[in-house]
């Protein structure tokens, strides 16, 4: 065993300690190699419980983090999720291995080009991922038995995300109430009714709106290690 699986396997024992009980979340993380996601200068760090920078001013989420609220979704092998925000790809590979079909947006395209680099290294083929704007959803693919967001939400969720979840669907996203944020759950019971639920505070980069202008595209600090 190298010592990145080894590293892989103290993480997972580490976030059972932490109270993630569902073996099938547990196992997922286990698959995939978050070393992979990470810049080389910070490979030391891919397997702490710890958010990293992936560049463009974003990060690939806490190990915690991931393993809660993909927890808190209660994936079956039968579900069609949406992901907003790719980021690095690792929510999504994570996904990839519970349900039946992944649709992922992101708004920064050389991101989005870099996580599908992953997707096809990795073999995941139950994955589509699109650069553009989260906050509309994917109204050609939806309902979503799942909908999942990765970047906070400024208040109330868009209501086009809980519009785009089928009714008994839920949708897992940080929203932020002042200063701070929490991760809130929606399970939708009817047309315009939700049981909603916070489940822990958090701490997202933003959800903003329409595609990343190039502008906001200029810095590339970070080199990938794998890809
Ligand atoms: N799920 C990612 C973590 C992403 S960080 C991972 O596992 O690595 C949040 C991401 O949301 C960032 O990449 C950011 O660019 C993206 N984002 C923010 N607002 C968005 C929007 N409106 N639509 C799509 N992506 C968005």
């Amino acid at each position: 065993m190298n010592s990145a699986d080894t590293r892989k396997i103290r993480l997972v024992m580490h976030l059972r300690s932490m109270g993630i009980s569902d073996t099938n979340v547990l196992a997922a993380m286990e698959k995939v190699p978050r070393d992979a996601f990470i810049p080389a200068q910070m490979q030391d760090q891919a397997y702490e419980d710890i958010a990293v920078p992936i560049g463009r001013g974003q990060t690939i989420s806490q190990p915690f983090v991931v393993a809660t609220m993909t927890q808190a979704l209660e994936v079956s092998d039968r579900d069609k999720v949406l992901e907003i925000g790719t980021g690095s790809g690792y929510q999504c590979c994570v996904l990839a291995h519970l349900c039946r079909r992944v649709y992922s947006i992101e708004r920064h395209k050389p991101l989005l080009l870099q996580a599908e680099k992953m997707f096809d290294f990795l073999k995941l083929r139950n994955i589509t991922a699109i650069a553009g704007d989260g906050m509309k959803g994917w109204p050609g693919q939806a309902p979503f038995d799942k909908i999942i967001c990765t970047a906070c939400a400024p208040g109330d969720p868009p209501a086009a995300l809980l519009d785009q979840l089928k009714i008994g669907g839920i949708m897992v996203i940080p929203v932020a109430t002042g200063e701070q944020q929490v991760l809130r759950r929606y399970k939708k019971e009817g047309e315009d009714t939700f049981a909603v639920k916070d489940l822990m505070p958090v701490r997202f980069v933003p959800l903003l709106p329409n595609l990343a202008p190039a502008s906001e595209n200029a810095d590339d600090e970070y080199g990938f290690a794998a890809g």
